[in-house]
């Protein structure tokens, strides 16, 4: 298509054969955006420098000849494209968000403004430790209440996100292991754990082997304990798991593993629905860990980093990674090397160049601070009250294939069961587009045909879940009664349906001029 008048060329699927077709492509003032390259071009420019005075090459003939082909925008235009594209984003802060298992709920502003304080966000790691004796303090008290908040002995804070907590856990599990002088090969990982704990596993060198989930959607404990033996290293087991349960039998199942002399990871980032109900050093948890960015609501995706801390046992804690944040006396040192001493001789090594996420840190500190014992309890209340209200609004219309195994944890599992001849899970998602509503995660956990998970958070009010449950419900019956406009939704937004297989398998990831681009044709 050529560009028109103005530069750019309207987005096909915007204008094609739609009643609401614009000559621009906009829709009322949801404004239409091309790529920056489309609307700059290399003659103009936005700053108005003076002529660079002429200066001797000393790049010995490496210099670029050719023009580097940035586009060039004025200030106001450069405001706009961004500004234009931010407003087809879709974040918490616009609205309701019910991915699952991510914890997508509202990071309140007071974690932002202690973040910002200067003498935790103006730091630099290598910044000499009496400088910074505030920054150090608190990641010695969150260390402490997360010590605290899981009944374990010690906690790892270096670790950069979830994956990277397990395959620390793992680690340890591996040092202790050749401490004791033994060579454990496998690892057991349950049907209804979550797609990292196995790649995990297998990343640090075991053999994982799976271990079958019953009917109701939790590990089938007589299948785990026959398998256990001299060459099992420990198990990975999700709780609450990602059926959205809680694992009922996790203590008996610890006490097992243990007495066949192996070691028992949680992955805690469902933790959300337990915090401050439940100790997981309580059910005999050797290693696990803790999403910040989600249970403790620090931002994350594209908002900013993850931080995943891990919690240890007694049996564990010697091996946990260097550094670590240690009080002496009145004040607060980095270890940064193995010393001898009674907590650290034995650690496994380093994970990172410098001790963690001091941003994630703060905003956590400050989230657990500001709701207190009884505010992080009612967290893991609401959370899961909220999502039993979904699972129970919603279980006339679509299938729940765990409804039956007692109340959900703070995710509400639906399958695709029953919808109409041609539709899926899929369809409903787009719907939900329409409907003004990021979808919840499909297609996971995978033991769930057509699998919805909805995970409201407990920052929703009823309202905001009435009127989901809503829509959901709206477009749930046209999909069980075979509304053909469904299977080509979304219609409102910015961009139609696309071919996601085509987007998967050929991802035009680079852009080319239209000379170029219909050369290559
Ligand atoms: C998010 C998540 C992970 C991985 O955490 P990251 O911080 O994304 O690496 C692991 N297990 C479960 C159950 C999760 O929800």
């Amino acid at each position: 298509m050529a560009l028109n008048q103005s530069g750019w060329r309207p987005q096909m699927n915007a204008v094609e054969g739609e009643a609401a077709a614009t000559f621009t492509g906009n829709r009322a003032l949801m404004l239409e955006e091309a790529l920056i390259f489309e609307i700059g071009s290399l003659d103009t420019t936005g700053v108005d420098f003076a002529e660079a005075p002429k200066a001797a090459s000393r790049l010995g003939g490496l210099e670029r000849h050719r023009d580097i082909g940035l586009p060039g925008l004025s200030e106001p235009e450069a405001v706009r494209h961004y500004t234009r594209l931010s407003r087809q984003n879709y974040g918490i802060d616009l609205g309701f968000f019910p991915l699952g298992s991510c914890t997508m709920k509202h990071n309140p502003r007071l974690n932002e403004r202690m973040a910002r304080l200067p003498g935790f966000a103006d730091i630099h790691p290598l910044q000499p430790v009496d400088t910074v004796q505030g920054a150090l303090e608190v990641i010695d008290q969150l260390a402490h209440w997360l010590v605290t908040l899981t009944g374990m002995k010690a906690v790892a804070m270096s670790p950069k996100a979830g994956a990277h907590g397990e395959l620390c856990g793992i680690l340890a599990i591996k040092a202790a292991l050749e401490a004791r002088g033994e060579d454990r090969r496998v690892v057991l990982v349950p049907e209804s754990a979550h797609g990292t704990n196995p790649a995990t596993a297998a990343f640090a060198g075991f053999s994982v082997e799976d271990i079958p989930a019953t009917p109701d959607g939790r590990v089938d404990v007589a299948a785990l304990t026959a398998r256990l033996g001299p060459d099992v290293a420990g198990v990975m087991i999700t709780n609450p798991n990602t059926c959205g349960l809680f694992e009922r039998d996790l203590k008996t199942i610890s006490d097992a593993v243990h007495a066949a002399g192996g070691y028992v990871y949680c992955d805690g980032a469902n933790f959300n629905a337990i915090v401050g109900k439940v100790r997981p050093g309580d059910l005999g948890v050797d290693a696990m860990h803790i999403n910040l960015h989600k249970t403790f609501s620090t931002p994350h995706g594209g908002g900013g980093p993850g931080s995943g801390p891990v919690v240890l046992s007694e049996a564990l804690a010697p091996y946990a990674p260097l550094p670590f944040v240690e009080r002496q006396g009145d004040r607060f040192v980095l270890v940064e090397e193995e010393t001898a001493g009674e907590h650290h001789g034995s650690s496994f090594g380093r994970m990172v160049s410098f001790h963690g996420q001091m941003g994630m840190f703060t905003r956590a500190l400050t989230y657990i601070l500001s709701h207190g014992a009884d505010g992080l309890k009612q967290v893991a209340e609401d959370s899961v009250l909220n999502a039993n209200y979904v699972l129970r609004s919603l279980e006339d219309v679509l299938d729940a294939p765990f409804a039956n195994s007692g109340p959900c944890m703070h995710e509400a599992i639906f399958s695709d069961r029953g919808l109409a001849e041609g539709f899926s899970t899929l369809d409903i998602a787009k719907g939900l587009i329409d409907e003004g509503f990021h979808p919840m995660t499909v297609y996971f956990p995978l033991v769930v045909h057509g699998a919805m998970l909805v995970e409201p958070t407990e920052t929703e009010s009823k309202a905001a879940l009435d009127q989901f449950i809503g829509a959901f419900r709206s477009v749930a019956q046209r999909a069980k009664a075979g509304d053909a406009a469904l299977k080509s939704a979304p219609h409102f937004a910015p961009r139609r349906r696309l071919d996601e297989t085509l987007a998967a398998r050929k991802p035009v990831l680079v852009w080319k001029e239209p000379a170029q681009a219909q050369a290559a044709e």
